[in-house]
């Protein structure tokens, strides 16, 4: 049976490259029918912190990925140190003064056969004698993570491309330790938009981050898929079913990919339009909350399901909606100023008072009905539509793009449409 795992270390967040490792390995083993196993790295104990270990798992659980066994590297120590005695005692290691045990390397001529990469040689004749266990007792990386793949009976190692430099150092273990080698395939960097790695520099990296940013967790997912694999014919839009049934790592790009935030939001877009707008009232109802636009004790389910029914086909992310929807939650709006400067620079009161009166009197109040009063106005007044359009869109979102106005009048509600135009006919 397939066994793979995910090794983070908790000393950071999880970022879009370890997700990305983290989903490559999952879907192969759903795609295999085998097991996915986390372990976590974290004998580095100075480094590793609780809160980047729970920001972890909160975020591959977010992200739709369960996993069938977790260890933990901290718990493991003694057996670390079992092995490195065993390599002791058969001459394969030696201590040093500091009581560091130090592997010594051979030299060789190594290759590997990489799942992704096709055939890689190393020659270990390069490489220093290796720390298997430091002097304080902890084991290096290198170790720790061969004595745990061979244990825990890892089969396919599917990790970044920037660990392809560990690996010929890894054989070297599995064989002085008459553990087999497992499979390995290096999955490419991705690169940033500028060139260069992602980095915190150059915007959000964490998938916390992107949480907190509006994006749904399966759009993210289908766009880390897209990041080095591709379900064919061009297509960009696939759920996590239909990738588990056509993944194989073997398909895996062997170059570097490039974050493309553009694409990203994009798809985003794109699930947002397919979620269910009672859905989109769960996520987006904390951020309205959290933004004090709404009170948790007396929500307004009605109101928010309309209003996202009105952004649900223009935003790209739910943190744009939160931006754009603002003058929906909001008493008091202040227009942007450009938009107050183009838009509402001349006296307009005669116009918005006669506006006011049509909508004061409309027995029925609804998109049809407020259109054919505004519509009238216009007419009666010998003006274009656009003319009074912008100033009455400006007035009452502060924004000169938006949904269609004679909808988002309604969803507003009479009085505050007539509270907010009063308040420009005063200034
Ligand atoms: N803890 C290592 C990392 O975070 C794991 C590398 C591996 O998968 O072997 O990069």
């Amino acid at each position: 049976m397939i066994k793979v795992r995910f090794a983070p270390s908790p000393t950071g967040f999880l970022h879009i490259g370890g997700a990305r490792t983290c989903l490559f390995n999952w879907l192969y083993a759903k795609a295999k029918n085998g097991k996915f196993i986390l372990r976590i790295e974290d004998t580095d104990i100075r480094r590793s912190k609780k809160e980047f270990l729970d920001e972890i798992l909160e975020s591959i659980k977010w992200l739709g990925m369960d996993w069938d066994e977790i260890y933990f590297q901290s718990q493991r120590l003694s057996l670390y140190k079992e092995f490195a005695e065993k390599l002791l005692r058969e001459n394969k290691a030696y201590q040093e003064e500091n009581k560091a045990v130090v592997f010594k390397v051979e030299p060789h001529k190594i290759k590997i056969k990489d799942l992704i990469h096709g055939e890689i040689e190393f020659d270990t004749s390069v490489i220093k004698d290796q720390v298997l266990i430091k002097a304080d007792g902890t084991p290096t990386y290198n170790f720790a993570c061969v004595v745990d793949d061979a244990t825990l009976g890892i089969t396919h190692v599917i990790r970044g491309d920037d660990h392809i430099s560990n690996t010929p150092k890894q054989i070297l273990l599995y064989q002085a330790l008459g553990f087999l080698s497992p499979e390995f395939a290096h999955i490419p960097l991705i690169l940033s938009k500028e060139g260069g790695r992602l980095s915190k520099r150059k915007g959000a990296t964490s998938i916390s981050e992107f949480r907190q940013m509006g994006y749904l967790p399966e759009a993210l997912v289908n766009y880390l898929l897209l990041l080095s694999w591709s379900p064919g014919e061009n297509r960009e839009l696939i759920d996590i079913e239909e990738a588990i049934n056509l993944f194989d790592i073997k398909d895996v790009n062997k170059t570097s990919a490039v974050f493309d935030m553009d694409k990203l939001n994009w798809i985003n877009s794109q699930y947002i339009r397919k979620q269910d707008p009672n859905e989109l009232v769960d996520i987006v109802t904390p951020l309205l909350i959290e933004k004090g636009f709404v009170k948790r004790e007396n929500l307004n389910r009605e109101y928010i399901l309309n209003v996202v029914k009105l952004f649900q086909n223009r935003i790209s992310t739910l943190a744009e909606f939160i931006e754009w929807a603002d003058f929906f939650f909001k008493d008091e709006i202040e227009p942007e100023p450009q938009a107050k400067e183009k838009f509402l620079n001349k006296d307009l009161s005669k116009e918005f008072s006669l506006f006011l009166n049509r909508l004061a009197q409309l027995k029925e109040f609804n998109p049809q009905t407020i259109e054919m009063e505004f519509r009238q106005l216009v007419k009666d007044l010998n003006l274009e539509a656009r003319q009074l359009v912008h100033p009455v869109r400006v007035a009452l979102t502060g924004k000169t793009v938006g949904p269609g106005l004679f909808e988002l009048i309604y969803y507003l509600g009479k009085e505050r449409t007539i509270q907010r135009i009063k308040k420009w006919i005063k200034r």
